[in-house]
């Protein structure tokens, strides 16, 4: 393999490398000289300069310290308040894990602790962060990861063998097409398939949650055999829900994320499976298909550019929509074609996320996003916004009733409990189940959080999701609040009020004028939420048995617009003014019918390029 032989002719005589392997697009070599483990900073740093290549040096397992020296080793050099709390050695790749509730301890003073660690004991640190809430996924996802690095270290250098094996074709014969598999002039099942002279890639498989439908899997362009690769933008069922189901099918290669989206991914399709489980309708893949899919899953950090096949070079930036939510840039073959496909994406900031990133060199088609794409789509300000929940959330509190706030799992109910906590709300918040396990994952990734939320949690030590108003609520408690005259706030899901414990709170809070209902989010048409949106003053109810009985309706009902995960018009149109260069082409999906196609219109008038909004099924050639 000339890679090796170029990488040999760049290391110094005594490197004395003991094993080079891939790790998907990066190289990592072994070595047992201790001295050039130690002082290798500057002939890496060349190497990557000249081959353009990340390498890794790591140490053979005959230098490392032995494990229980090195541990308390450790412990002497990492100060206290780092809260260590775990210490774990992976031999097969040379790295000891330190789990610590302030990483930034254990790395020291331009890593000054990080480097005596890897100095003194010859281990590669890994530092990873234990999050501020308890989470059940977070562990499951890391001791899965860790028990499976020897099947790991394999695939991963299987994917790296065949990412830099050369292109079957050659650079004047090479095209670049789309087909849209779903997320067509529909909000559902995203998925497009990517295909190009010399792989194909496969960006999101998600589901229809409300219709069950899943992306076109018997099109002539979805082979499962030819995919190479599979990127995925960001958690929502509507993207990721369908991605077991490929390794369910006999998919093995890589699926490309970062690691939030990783682990939300893992809660999400576990209570998917358990929904279709408990309402008796299809089960598409055992939980068994989930582990796999984390098994094979490459997780990335924002910014970080990576050869995902022959020809495709793939970088996630962040999209603003949710806990490490991607937009997907890809660059095809050596300049040929740039893609940025923008998953769901929010150009404006929120509490907890920066506004969507702009910074790409060449973007020639984009995929956009479209749910809020109609010109009547406008929204209010968010400090406005802001201001109107909180009055509205008083305003209850003072009259002493209760405000249900019914929300996703996974995206609103973060940012609402950051906005009370950051506007110093001193009532009880209850929250139900998944809530918890999410907010918990968020703790685990602060990094992923934006600028402002970040200085309040490592500077302030303030961290809006451990904020003691914050009550988790097992079912059987529900009762007890239910019963409770104690003013406060519920959130609980579904978002959309199809069910779940969001149902259960409003049956019981609605005959009472005191309380209020407050929606946050999208609500579909023919859901119980978009009925009480639009005023309905008594709705059917099913009580225990089947036996439907009418509610009355005497709780107050509001909607804050301004607080979606999505962009609205305004901000749609002015990402696509702040992306650099001159697009090719607009491809707009990820919204109603209507809205799809009159934000191709406009766009076409105002950007002067060719602009579409695909159908299922349509196919696009990019090159
Ligand atoms: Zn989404
Ligand atoms: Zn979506």
């Amino acid at each position: 393999m000339s890679l090796i032989q170029d990488l040999n002719e760049n290391l110094p005589k005594d490197a004395e490398i003991t094993e080079a392997k891939f790790e998907a697009s990066d190289m990592v070599l072994y070595t047992k000289n201790p001295e050039f483990f130690r002082n290798c900073d500057t002939v890496v740093r060349s190497i990557v300069s000249k081959l353009k290549k990340r390498i890794e040096i790591r140490p053979d397992q005959s230098i490392a310290m032995e494990p229980e020296k090195a541990k308390k080793k450790i412990e002497e050099l990492v100060p206290k308040e780092a809260e260590i709390s775990a210490i774990y050695f992976e031999p097969e790749l040379g790295k000891v894990v330190i789990e610590s509730a302030k990483p930034g301890l254990v790395i020291g003073k331009g890593g000054e602790t990080f480097r005596r660690i890897k100095n003194e004991t010859c281990w590669l640190p890994k530092i990873e962060r234990a999050p501020a809430i308890e989470s059940e996924i977070v562990r499951a996802v890391r001791n899965l990861l860790h028990s499976e690095i020897p099947y790991r270290k394999v695939f991963l250098n299987k994917i790296g063998q065949r990412i830099n094996s050369p292109p079957k074709v050659e650079k004047d014969k090479e095209w670049a097409r789309l087909s849209y598999l779903g997320g067509g002039r529909q909000v559902g099942r995203s998925s497009i398939m990517l295909e190009t002279s010399n792989s194909n890639v496969l960006l999101d498989f998600g589901v229809d949650v409300g219709s069950d439908d899943t992306p076109y899997i018997d099109s002539p362009d979805f082979d499962i055999e030819k995919i190479d690769a599979v990127v995925l933008s960001h958690a929502h069922l509507d993207h990721c829900g369908f991605i077991p189901w490929l390794y369910e099918n006999g998919y093995e290669g890589p699926l490309y994320c970062t690691a939030p989206t990783r682990d939300m991914m893992v809660l999400l399709c576990m209570d998917f499976v358990d929904v279709a489980q408990r309402e008796g309708k299809k089960v598409w893949y055992k939980k068994k298909s989930i582990e796999k899919a984390v098994k094979h899953t490459i997780a990335l950090d924002y910014g970080e550019v990576s050869d995902i096949t022959t020809d495709i070079r793939l970088t996630l930036e962040p999209s603003g929509h949710l806990l490490g939510a991607s937009l997907i840039h890809l660059h095809i073959g050596d300049g040929l074609h740039n893609v940025l496909y923008t998953g769901d994406i929010k150009f404006g900031p929120s509490r907890l996320f920066d506004a969507a990133s702009t910074k790409f060199q060449r973007v020639e088609t984009l995929m956009i996003e479209s749910t809020y794409g109609a010109s009547s789509n406008l929204m209010p300000g968010r400090r406005e916004s802001e201001q109107e929940f909180m009055d509205l959330v008083n305003k209850t509190i003072e009259r002493g009733g209760k405000v249900l706030i019914p929300s996703f799992a996974v995206g609103r109910s973060q940012e609402v409990m950051a906005i009370l906590a950051g506007n110093h709300f001193k009532h009880p918040v209850w929250m139900e189940g998944m809530l918890w396990d999410s907010t918990a994952i968020h703790t685990a990734y602060p990094e992923y959080l934006s600028r402002y939320v970040q200085r309040d949690i490592f500077h302030k030590g303030e961290n809006p999701f451990t904020a003691d108003i914050f009550k988790r609520v097992a079912p059987k408690e529900r009762n007890k609040i239910l019963d409770s005259t104690e003013p406060g706030v519920v959130i609980a899901t579904s978002g959309m009020l199809i069910g779940g414990p969001a149902v259960e709170y409003f049956k019981a809070f609605a005959p009472d004028p005191k309380n209020m209902l407050l929606f946050v989010g999208y609500q579909a048409e023919g859901t119980l939420g978009r009925r009480l949106q639009k005023g309905w003053k008594e709705v059917p109810i099913s009580r225990e048995g089947g036996k439907s009985v009418t509610l009355p309706v005497n709780l107050e009902v509001h909607s804050v617009h301004g607080l979606s995960g999505h962009s609205d018009r305004k901000q749609l149109i002015s990402y696509i003014y702040n992306l650099p260069g001159k697009l090719e082409r607009i491809l707009v999906n990820h919204g109603e019918s209507s809205r799809c196609t009159e934000f191709a219109r406009d766009a076409h008038k105002i950007f002067k390029c060719e602009t579409l909004a695909p159908k299922n099924l349509e196919a696009i050639r990019l090159k």
